[in-house]
């Protein structure tokens, strides 16, 4: 079967530090590192388009140097090499998302929370390695992806490639703390931004057995919202006294998706938690978050990355279950550089997919 591998693996990449007004990726091969026993190697079938890929192909969490850079880290495909000490077999179809690998030794790791790594969280792209011949990894806007066995997770079968690829990083974005924090039945929670990541957010939230609200800044998505299972809407452009009047101290869970750098999380967002409720945010504004006064008391407010292997597993069973399914628009990996643009403008509902 390794006889049909190629020694190089083909990417769409970002030659150099790329302007956001004009994304433009060439056909690029590069020699993957050494195979070890740990190690899978993956033929793709599909790779979301996620943000972080356009901001680190922007510079835009801070310059760096590592180009030729090929990034897409929601990667569906077959294990076509697998190592002996991974559980996966030739034929398997396995995804892979943020999270490429982690030193698997430390408390957090040894406790399903990988994410948190002690050592660091090594990103599918842009990772080091430690490997001369490929000193970073490179991600799924390619037709080969090799990495850690571990972190490459069982897809059911009753989900498409392309379906299952949002899933991996923005999905378990969502969903993980969700999860973890204890939406379910007979809790209202509130999900700010109705995007890549909300858009899930809404369905994952309601499959758990909350009372789901989108939080929006204007009242375009309220539609959507109501199709995705939102139960109620609110429009922040309204203003606080207004949203205030009818929802005060109302919610258990908010979850941000924003990162927008003027949100209001001490005008509305923690004066809409109840006692003890919780503020999650999973996209960070730029300057971090406002600095929180008075109506921080009795609230907490908590940041979350991605999510563990074990949650990506959980994640996809409920849904299966619940038939929870991203909006996507599918393009062929060959015009990944369109693709990218359209992203940068907006354009996706909700998430484009990359297929091979
Ligand atoms: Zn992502
Ligand atoms: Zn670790």
């Amino acid at each position: 079967m390794s006889a049909t591998i190629p020694t190089q693996f083909t990417g769409q990449a970002a030659l150099k530090k790329q302007d956001p007004k004009n994304f433009d990726l060439h056909e690029t091969k590069y020699t993957p590192r050494a195979f070890t026993e740990d190690d899978v190697i993956i033929k793709i079938d599909a790779c979301g388009v996620c943000g972080t890929d356009l901001h680190v192909m922007t510079c835009g969490w801070g310059e760096h140097d590592q180009f030729p850079a090929i990034t897409g880290h929601e990667i569906v495909g077959r294990v076509v090499r697998a190592g002996k000490n991974t559980t996966h077999a030739v034929g398997d179809r396995v995804g892979v998302g943020a999270q490429g690998a982690s030193c698997g030794e430390c408390v957090n790791c040894k406790n399903h929370e990988e994410p948190y790594c002690i050592k660091g969280f090594v990103g599918t792209y842009q990772g080091p390695t430690g490997d001369a011949v490929q000193p970073y990894t490179q991600g799924g806007y390619a037709d080969y992806y090799q990495g850690p066995g571990h972190f490459a997770v069982r897809i059911p079968d009753g989900l498409d490639s392309a379906v299952a690829a949002p899933l991996l990083c923005a999905g378990v974005t969502v969903y993980a703390p969700l999860a973890y924090y204890g939406a379910k039945a007979g809790k209202k929670v509130g999900i700010v931004g109705i995007g890549g990541l909300g858009h899930l957010g809404v369905q994952f939230a309601k499959a758990l057995g909350a009372d789901v609200y989108a939080i929006s800044h204007s009242d375009r998505k309220r539609g959507d919202a109501a199709t995705l299972g939102a139960t109620g809407f609110i429009n922040t452009h309204d203003g606080a006294d207004k949203v205030l009047a009818e929802h005060a101290a109302s919610f258990d869970i908010i979850l941000s998706t924003s990162d927008q750098d003027d949100m209001p999380l001490n005008e509305l967002y923690l004066p809409l938690l109840k006692a003890r409720g919780q503020f999650i945010s999973v996209g960070l504004p730029n300057d971090g978050l406002p600095k929180m006064g008075w109506a921080l008391l009795g609230k907490t407010v908590t940041g979350s990355l991605v999510g563990s292997p074990k949650e990506l597993e959980d994640m996809f069973r409920l849904a299966l279950e619940k038939n929870i399914r991203p909006w996507i628009e599918t393009r062929p990996m060959s015009e990944a550089t369109q693709t990218v643009n359209d992203m940068y403008a907006g354009k996706a509902k909700f998430r484009y997919v990359l297929v091979n």
